[in-house]
């Protein structure tokens, strides 16, 4: 009999349970098995193999368990290889996590061992269909001609895409060639290839120089908005490529950067390209093109820095300051953090790039731990931006309390010449918050207790913390009343002041309401590109990335919406963002100009974002750190209990708090119930620790969770440890 150890989604954090199988099966730790559980089938990964010379019977009396045989194993070898294996208990135990569900996050959705029924993806081909290049169509009927001309037109259409007696018809004529497609290329058939190279300048070579040739093993690439840090990643890859080794290059979301992928597509023919439109099948297909060595080049977001590359040369953060790099649900994980401990495994470098590092990066730069390169100029030699602050107290005008004199005046100076405007704000929907008239009743969420945003289009409110929607009657709930207050604006209010004021604007608003759709993001960039359209206006989604060279003017609507988030963080948030959008003008030949709106005409990080003045800015947010003891200068987690059950979140969460109390190097706060107290119907307590010393609490949250983890069930809580939280919400 083999004995097996195997993980299911339903394992008491890491407890296994018990399987046997026949001796001449072929069963390895790290496969997965179908096993029988509770009345269902499903997934597990084996973690041990024993053997035992007694009989079925006899194990079963000798133990006194009722033994279950697998009933198939459905890998012939181990899934995960021994460095990435490591990497999951590694962060089992790092972010107080199941193994299970580590090795769910580094596996792409197929391959996951999971409760959920097991599902056989095979790949099915895909086909395209091209005329044949001297084909004579002079002899098809009106239907086939008709077809044949927009097969030619499309440069190509889908076999799924065509009527089947078409395609036979024109097959036995001989006109067609059916080709199989990957189908990436079909994410950006909008695109043109292009092969321009462009020669790194001085200022980019040095930098490439420098990391290529150093000791160091991190480097923060520190480079203003525009100085070409694309190109050097390329650079790198490029070095690392030619040197059979390969390469990761995360982004903070696919969707918004489709420029720099486009850059990498260009010039990698071996690429995998991660985005979330991706299905369960191509994320498969693509993995496993990863995984058989065919391609040595990964860009993707987040979760790409699992892909299964071996001999790995250099891994890229693009934007590291992003928090998309962080996972907020249970593994915490950061992505640098990961990149940091593969690339040790590999002895690769890693590459974290920004305009506007994160405090925590450049503080280990300006120490020494990571070596810091800099790019102070643009690559096209243009000036940054200038930027003029607006103190919205004194300036408002007299069509719209949103819109000062000078934004006016300025839009109205960029239309008249052709030029293209950006306009950020950050907020989507109409307006945050309504209320009734006459009892003030306000619009709330029911699952999250927050306040419901109106959305003009289609006349909803939605939640913006868990997606709630409901439809507005324009009657109040509580006392029927018909007249409504709309207070705040979003991004749909300010499209309509816009569009009645500008008769020359063609304006394409880009929020999350616009970009649902597939490509959402692509198209709407490629349409402002290419169409007459001349105002862009968006949620942060404008700030980031965005390269176009008529962009002449960046206006700022409302700058305090970041400052107010009630986060330490929030001065940074608003530095970073006013940086990156003020970055979007004037990459052309024609200097850019930037108008920042806000009530706080001197707060320091709306005045030293308007001067470009990064250095400074980190020295005096620095000092506010300092004085607080919040990061970098301590590590900050956090443990949150949440559950259906009010009291028991109180109870549960005094307990925890009495553990961690007597550590004297951690300071507390807590527990309390955050800002969103409830989430998804489930009531939510947090406790937040700051400490110098990380290691010690990654060892007392494991502490917690095996004291915990039993009794959390028992009081129907669930427990989630947020190491290096970013969540203050
Ligand atoms: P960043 O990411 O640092 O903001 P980008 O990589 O988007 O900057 O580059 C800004 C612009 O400068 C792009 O249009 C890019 O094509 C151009 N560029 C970059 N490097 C060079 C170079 N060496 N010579 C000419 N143009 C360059
Ligand atoms: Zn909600």
């Amino acid at each position: 009999m083999k004995i097996l150890s195997v993980l299911v989604e339903y394992s008491l954090f890491n407890t296994p349970f018990t399987y046997v199988c026949d001796d001449q099966i072929d069963v390895f730790v790290g496969c997965r098995v179908y096993v029988p559980f509770n009345h269902q089938n499903i997934v597990a990964y084996v973690i041990d193999v024993k053997h035992s010379n007694a009989s079925f019977e006899q194990l079963c009396i000798q133990d006194n368990i009722n033994y279950k045989y697998i009933y198939d194993v459905l890998d012939d070898k181990p899934i995960l290889n021994d460095e990435l294996l490591s990497l999951a208990k590694y962060m089992s135990y790092q972010y107080v996590t199941p193994l299970i569900s580590c090795l769910q996050t580094i596996l792409p959705p197929s391959y996951k061992p999971s409760k959920t029924s097991l599902k056989k993806i095979t790949y099915k081909k895909i086909k395209k269909i091209f005329i044949k290049e001297n084909a004579n169509l002079a002899n098809l009927t009106k239907t086939q001609a008709m077809w044949a001309k927009k097969i030619i037109e499309e440069k190509g259409i889908l076999l799924k895409d065509l009527p089947v007696w078409i395609v036979s018809a024109l097959k036995k004529q001989e006109l067609i060639d059916i080709l199989e497609i990957k189908v990436e290329d079909d994410y950006f058939k909008e695109y043109q290839k292009e092969t321009k190279t462009i020669t790194l300048n001085e200022e980019q070579n040095n930098a490439y120089e420098k990391i290529i040739s150093s000791q160091k093993d991190v480097f923060l690439l520190q480079g203003v908005t525009g100085s070409g840090k694309t190109e050097v990643y390329i650079k790198l890859v490029e070095h690392y490529v030619n040197k059979n080794k390969t390469a990761i290059v995360l982004v903070p979301e696919i969707s918004l950067t489709p420029m720099i992928i486009k850059r990498f597509k260009d010039k990698f023919e071996n690429i995998a390209i991660l985005h979330g439109s991706l299905s369960a099948k191509e994320k498969q297909r693509q993995y496993d093109r990863i995984k058989n060595q065919e391609v040595n080049v990964v860009i993707g977001a987040r979760s790409a820095i699992f892909a299964p590359l071996k001999n790995i040369g250099i891994i890229i953060l693009d934007e590291e300051q992003s928090t998309s790099y962080k996972q907020d649900k249970a593994p915490t994980y950061h992505a640098k953090d990961i990149a940091i401990k593969r690339a040790k495994s590999f002895n690769a470098k890693v590459v974290l790039g920004s305009a506007t590092p994160s405090f925590e990066s450049k503080a280990r730069a300006m120490k020494g731990v990571y070596q810091i390169v800099y790019l102070r100029k643009r690559a096209n030699n243009h000036e940054l931006p200038t930027t003029h602050i607006i103190n919205m107290r004194e300036e408002v005008s007299d069509f719209s309390p949103l819109i000062s004199y000078s934004l006016d005046y300025e839009i109205n100076r960029r239309l008249n010449n052709k030029e293209k405007i950006i306009l950020l704000h950050n907020r989507r929907g109409y307006s945050p918050y309504v209320s009734c008239r006459q009892c003030g009743y306000m619009f709330k969420c029911p699952n999250c207790e927050l306040s419901l945003s109106y959305h003009k289009n289609g006349n909803k409110f939605k939640c913006h913390y868990c997606n709630y929607e409901v439809f507005f009657n324009h009657i109040c709930p509580k006392c029927n009343n018909k007249e409504f207050l709309f207070m705040g604006s979003g991004t749909q209010k300010i499209e309509e002041i816009i569009e009645n004021r500008y008769d020359k604007a063609k304006l394409l608003r880009m929020d999350n309401d616009t970009t649902s759709v597939k490509n959402g993001h692509l198209k709407i960039l490629e349409k402002f590109k290419n169409e007459d359209y001349n105002i862009l206006l968006g949620t942060q989604m404008v700030a980031k990335g965005l390269d176009f060279h008529d962009v002449t003017l960046v206006g700022v609507i409302d700058a305090d919406i970041t400052l107010a988030i009630a986060d330490f963080r929030s001065a940074e948030m608003t530095f970073e963002l006013l940086s990156q959008v003020a970055g979007r003008a004037g990459r052309g030949n024609k200097q850019g100009e930037v108008i920042i709106q806000t009530y706080h005409p001197d707060h320091y990080a709306i005045m030293m974002a308007a001067k470009h003045e990064y250095e400074l800015f980190y020295q005096t947010e620095m000092m506010f750190r300092h004085k607080m003891n919040y990061p970098p200068f301590s590590y900050m987690s956090s443990i949150t209990i949440s559950s259906a059950l009010n009291d028991q979140v109180c109870i549960l969460s005094d307990k925890v708090f009495s553990m961690l109390k007597n550590e004297k190097k951690f300071e507390l706060l807590g527990p309390a119930f955050p800002y969103v107290f409830k989430e998804d119907g489930k009531y939510k307590m947090r406790i937040i620790v700051k400490s110098k010393d990380l290691s010690l609490i990654v060892d007392k949250f494991n502490e917690a969770n095996k004291t915990f983890v039993n009794e959390a069930k028992e009081r129907k809580c669930s427990i989630l440890y947020d190491i290096n939280t970013y969540q203050m919400l």
